[in-house]
């Protein structure tokens, strides 16, 4: 394949101070749960996307010192010369692909509650912080500014030494530099606070010495957000003048929009969100420099990006979901290999899974994070030392689909692929039906183009299969992929019980699958959807009853409607979308009883509560389809002797679990099958013995 020459614009270097950029495609920085911890993951996670085309990676934040501490929230740490050591290991990841390594080094301010380092936030003013609000910073008097524009400095010398070539002032979502700046957090009157000149003073003078120190050896960016879209910032006329401002002192301005408390409007779910949302404002930025600007907003089309490049807005494609997605993006647009590329669904499970502390991962990219820690290569797959092989996999759900594809990839003689239902898809074939979800409809897109290309994968659809047609198959080994089913009679974590009286074989009493795969009419006007889960499907179902036009509550046991949402950053909007499309909501609600025109329960405060209702959907827990595969299993002398080698299952059927950790679980085994036992997950340990050996090598 041969790109397209509109798109040869995305190819052109750019110079960023004394660097150069080899293309237009930037990786911002993005949190991984990585930091300085796990320096082999945050490495080769980096590395590979440098590989993929990537011409600058960066880290997450970088706390410059132990003033700023986050803890439980694993960032990059800037405290220590073992912290760069580490560190130094993604820069020469970054140099061998030929890309630029890039740390945001960061200073919280009043939002560092400082749980392990036991020290005070510190801010501009004495207010409370707005997204921790039981923190109260110490007032920063003029040594507390003297010293965090030393440490700062202090950071991006180390960093430079550690082989850094792009250096942070980062001001945020709302950290400390931005505090200065903003009205909501400076109240001050002395030198540091009053008019815009004012206010940037502390942001100013840590640029003017940090590129005092380092800037004939490093490029310096500024990240922050150009418009808060909410109190906790600037608008954008302040995040304008501020550009004018410090022009002179940056080499590249990194623009985005929100703020900490409101990161949702910058990682912005595609529930929510179209790709190239943030132009609207950061593409003001241009009016006032000609320095080079890197924006994001989910971009995957490259037509899209060429486009903004060519009207000047922006000099260079920001990513970090899109990066994650597919590390490999760029090179595949260099290559013209547009169908190729695995587009961000804009789901935020990455952000779900990195913050806290946890290890990325991502729906859409099962490799994501197990670059180091499995040696996993998201183009790259070797032979399997079995693929002389046939294999059926039963279901085709998330775990089957990416078990298939891999298997075909490895070269295994004939992977037959094979559901009872009429498509591929599993859960996919309903979940990017419900509102505002059409974008995760690329996980099935994605998989189909690829299963259409291997030879040796032949998918068999409409054909349910017992234990009997498994063993007559005639295939040597054989993967249960079979799902799970929403629970049928209310079983939920709150009770460890059925709910009496509910029951979806009764007409007024349904589930997710039958409204969405079977078409059962949900009867009457008044309908309650009941949610003991937490995430989108009860929320989904209730809108879209809701726009059927029913009168719909949504009932929940648990504190708040959708709380699982809130990790992905989907929550709070979520909960006044539905307020505003009617849907009517209720937390606290413990059902205890469902029968013909009711729910009976229990309001937050034990009270007694029912609810009308001419239907009940539930949304309770699930259920794993376990029963092919433990029938299977009971056999296994018999199995041996008709001559199947081994049987696995993986995704919903071993527990039920979201959709990214299904297809990990495929593509694991399909990575694996040839280990010697796959059973035995690869040393999770060998993180730690890289970080001693590293700490002890020096
Ligand atoms: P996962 O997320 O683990 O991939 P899903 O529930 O999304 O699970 O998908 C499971 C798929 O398995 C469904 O498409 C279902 O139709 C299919 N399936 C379940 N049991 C059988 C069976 N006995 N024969 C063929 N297909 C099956
Ligand atoms: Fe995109 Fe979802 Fe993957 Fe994050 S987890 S990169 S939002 S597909």
């Amino acid at each position: 394949m041969t790109r397209d020459p509109k798109h040869d614009i995305l190819f052109e270097p750019v110079r960023i101070g004394p660097k150069t950029m080899r293309n237009r495609f930037y990786q911002v920085p993005h949190c991984t749960g990585f930091g300085a911890e796990k320096p082999g993951s945050q490495a080769r996670f980096r590395g590979m996307k440098a590989e993929g085309g990537w011409a600058a990676v960066n880290t997450e934040e970088a706390l410059i010192s132990s003033d700023t501490d986050y803890w439980p929230v694993v960032s990059t740490r800037v405290w220590d010369e073992d912290d760069l050591r580490n560190l130094g290991l993604m820069c020469d990841e970054a140099h061998k692909h030929g890309s630029l390594a890039g740390i945001e080094l960061t200073h919280g301010g009043v939002h560092a509650d400082g749980r392990e380092s036991r020290r005070p936030s510190l801010g501009p003013s004495q207010l409370a912080s707005d997204y921790h609000p039981f923190v109260v910073p110490k007032v920063m008097e003029l040594g507390d500014i003297q010293r965090v524009r030393e440490d700062w400095v202090r950071a991006a010398k180390l960093s430079r030494d550690a082989g850094f070539d792009i250096i942070y002032v980062y001001g945020g979502h709302s950290y400390l530099p931005l505090q200065f700046l903003s009205p909501f957090y400076n109240k001050r009157t002395d030198a540091y606070g009053g008019s815009l000149e004012n206010r940037a003073r502390f942001w100013i003078e840590t640029l003017e010495e940090v590129r005092a120190a380092v800037g004939d050896d490093c490029a310096i960016a500024v990240r922050f957000c150009v418009e808060a879209l909410g109190p906790a910032g600037v608008e954008l006329d302040e995040g304008i003048g501020f550009v004018v401002l410090a022009d002179h002192l940056v080499d590249l301005w990194d623009v985005n929009v929100g703020s900490i408390t409101d990161w949702s409007k910058d990682s912005g779910a595609s529930r929510f969100f179209p790709e190239g949302y943030q132009l609207e404002w950061t593409g003001r930025v241009r009016e006032v420099t000609a320095k080079p600007i890197v924006g994001v907003g989910r971009l995957t089309s490259p037509d899209r990006m060429a486009e903004i490049i060519r009207s000047g807005a922006w000099d260079l494609i920001g990513a970090a979901r899109p990066s994650i997605s597919d590390p490999f993006l760029p090179k595949k647009i260099e290559e013209g290999l547009y169908g190729e590329i695995r587009e961000c669904i804009g789901c935020n499970v990455c952000i779900m899974k990195a913050e806290w502390g946890n290890h990325i991962g991502c729906t859409q990219n099962a490799t994501a994070g197990e670059e180091y820690r499995r040696g996993w290569h998201p183009e790259k797959f070797e032979p399997a030392a079995n693929a002389d092989n046939d294999v059926l996999i039963v279901g085709a759900g998330p775990a089957g689909l990416e078990c298939a594809i891999v298997l075909g990839k490895r070269g295994f003689r004939r992977v037959h692929l094979v559901d009872a239902a009429p498509e591929i898809g599993g859960v996919m074939r309903w979940v990017p039906k419900l509102p505002g979800l059409g974008e995760w409809g690329r996980f099935l897109n994605w998989r189909a183009v690829q299963l259409d290309k291997l030879k040796n994968v032949e998918v068999i659809t409409g054909t349910e299969l017992t234990a009997k047609d498994v063993r007559e198959y005639g295939a040597e080994i054989v993967v249960v992929a079979t799902g799970a089913r929403w629970s049928t009679d209310g079983l939920n974590a709150y009770t460890h019980s059925p709910i009496p009286g509910a029951d979806a074989a009764l007409p007024y009493v349904l589930t997710p699958e039958q409204i969405m795969l079977e078409g059962k009419v949900v009867p009457g006007r008044r309908v309650v959807v009941y949610d003991a889960e937490g995430y989108f499907t009860a929320a989904g179902l209730a809108e879209r009853l809701v726009v059927e036009g029913y009168d719909v509550e949504l009932a929940t046991c648990l504190e708040r409607i959708a709380p699982v949402t809130d990790e992905t950053l989907e929550g709070p909007m979520l909960r006044q979308h539905l307020h505003e499309v009617g849907v009517k909501q209720r937390a606290g609600f413990l059902a205890g009883e469902i029968g013909e025109g009711f729910v009976r329960g229990t309001d937050e405060f034990g009270e007694a509560l029912e609810l009308e209702a001419d239907a009940v959907v539930l949304a309770t827990q699930r259920l794993s389809n376990e029963a092919l595969y433990l029938e299977l299993a009971e056999n296994v002398e018999d199995l041996l002797a008709e001559g199947i080698q081994a049987v696995y299952r993986i995704g919903d059927c071993v527990a039920p679990r979201i959709i990214a950790e299904a297809s990990y679980d495929g593509h694991r085994l399909a990575r694996e099958i040839d280990a010697e036992d796959p059973s035995i997950p690869l040393p999770y340990i060998r993180e730690r013995i890289i970080l001693e050996s590293v700490a002890i090598g020096s």
